[in-house]
């Protein structure tokens, strides 16, 4: 690394940059790129000698910003947001800088005490449990995704029964959820060796919200356990993937207490709400959870990847992860006196992520942070004033976050319910390059989701986006589809 390579370069680098959100407004959010568009694009193999910045910058500008889809456009409103600002962007720039490898204390003890500092400073901020704090039994623990967090959960709690019931009873292990739980929860239980058919996906629907019901819960698990199963697991979701549903993590919390279940809060997308006091609410309960994820990385501020997860029993995560080989063998460990978060997580290296965290904290604080969410809530709720002005609309679950789910109302001639003419406003919308939405299916009816979030939406955005591309387009749909 040479520095004086570096600044130059790193000027160069950070202008392109700010140029890029300068004119972020000018490209089509979705790129419209044909798969397989860059090949033809770029040579077959590496360069055998150095090329200059410019020419990369060259590369960049005509071949790759146009495959580049534009997470960070006021315009994107699909899936949910995944933030960056430039407190966040900074820390990300900080830790690329030091590029250090923290798996355990010693191999760089800042790492290790800022990211036990800082997730216990968001802890407090979320008014978490003490029990969840570093300075208990628990603590947190920054996962690349919220994936991993529940990956990792499972395992934990997985191997917490089966020290109990014997490794042989894993077939009878029984994970529990709602049919809107995010798939990550699928994809952990077929690593973790749950057997597919001890993966209870439990109904839910327009009645109760898209949130899981008590009573489900409760008649799912006196079910198994007549049949000689284990119940071993339930995740309930503050803000689900499909319609951002709440389900009532209190009462779901006393039920696996009442069965010795470990029970996880995946707040994914709708925990960085719980920093507002109007919506903590929400998570009203979580001291019944044994753990709890959200991404910092989704609409709090801070670049990708950054999943927070805490846990009440730091030894639960540590029993089921840890190893502890020769060649990482080093005093500050033997003795016990650190945290090791390789024993925490599935990989063994790990990335300086508490700094960008830390700096979000740090040059925004809490207030703003506040005001950021609220901000954003307010949008959503602008927008759904929108559609509900627009008899042709509908909404079509209750917009509790940032989230609105609505979708054209077929009709009579439609055989289909309105999926054809939804998906083609989807795709007419997304096509049209000037938003990007996305969709899901919820009580059989095909949804359109528009989830404000970006850190540069503005209310202009959202009443071009409604009047400018729904309504035209919309409109047209309306009229070539009669
Ligand atoms: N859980 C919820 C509620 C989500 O909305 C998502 C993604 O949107 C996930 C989990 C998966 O997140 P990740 O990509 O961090 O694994």
């Amino acid at each position: 690394m040479d520095p004086e390579q570096l600044r130059e370069y790193g000027h160069k680098m950070v202008d392109f940059i700010a140029d890029y959100y300068k004119s972020i407004e000018s490209y089509p959010v979705l790129s419209q790129v044909k798969p397989g568009y860059l090949k033809g694009l770029l040579p077959d193999s590496a360069p055998n000698n150095p090329e200059s910045l410019q020419d990369v910058f060259d590369d960049i500008i005509q071949k790759i910003i146009p495959g580049i889809t534009h997470w960070q456009s006021p315009d994107y409103f699909a899936y949910y947001p995944s933030n960056s600002s430039t407190a966040g962007f900074l820390g990300e720039m900080l830790s690329a800088g030091f590029n250090i490898v923290g798996f355990s204390w010693f191999t760089s003890p800042a790492a290790t005490e800022l990211e036990v500092i800082v997730l216990d400073w968001l802890a407090k901020i979320l008014k978490l449990p003490d029990k969840f704090l570093s300075t208990g039994k628990g603590g947190g623990v920054i996962q690349g995704t919220a994936s991993e967090a529940i990956l990792v959960a499972l395992l934990a709690a997985r191997d917490m029964i089966l020290r109990k019931v014997g490794n042989k009873s894993l077939e009878k292990l029984v994970v529990y959820a709602s049919d809107q739980t995010h798939s990550a929860l699928q994809k952990a239980c077929q690593i973790a060796g749950i057997y597919p058919e001890n993966f209870r996906i439990l109904k839910v629907d327009s009645t109760s919200n898209y949130a899981l019901s008590p009573e489900v819960v409760s008649k799912a698990i006196s079910n198994d356990i007549f049949a000689g199963l284990i119940p071993c697991f339930i995740c309930a979701t503050v803000g689900t993937t499909s319609s951002a549903a709440v389900d009532p993590i209190y009462e779901i919390g006393k039920i696996a207490k009442a069965f010795n279940m470990w029970f996880h809060v995946d707040a994914a997308y709708a925990g960085s709400a719980c920093v507002c006091p109007e919506y903590r609410h929400h998570i009203d309960g979580v001291e019944e959870a044994d753990s709890f994820n959200m991404n910092a990385h989704k609409w709090f501020l801070t670049n990708f990847d950054c999943s927070v997860l805490w846990v009440q029993d730091r030894n639960a995560l540590v029993q089921s992860l840890s190893t502890n080989p020769e060649f990482l063998k080093n005093k500050a460990s033997q003795d016990n006196s650190v945290v090791d978060f390789k024993d925490w997580q599935i990989p063994l290296g790990r990335r300086f992520r508490s700094l960008k965290l830390w700096l979000v904290l740090r040059l925004y604080g809490v207030e703003n942070l506040q005001s950021y969410i609220r901000n954003h809530i307010r949008l959503a709720e602008q927008f759904e004033q929108l559609i509900n002005s627009d008899s042709r609309f509908e909404i079509v679950a209750p917009r509790t976050f940032s989230l609105v789910c609505f979708r054209l109302i077929p009709t009579s001639n439609y055989s289909d319910n309105g999926y054809k003419l939804n998906r083609g406003l989807l795709d007419a919308v997304n096509a049209s390059g000037k938003i990007f939405i996305s969709h899901t299916v919820l009580s059989g009816k095909f949804v359109l989701r528009f989830a404000v979030g970006a850190p540069l939406t503005e209310d202009r955005h959202i009443v071009t986006a409604w009047k400018g591309t729904f309504i035209r387009l919309g409109l047209d749909f309306v009229l070539e589809n009669h």
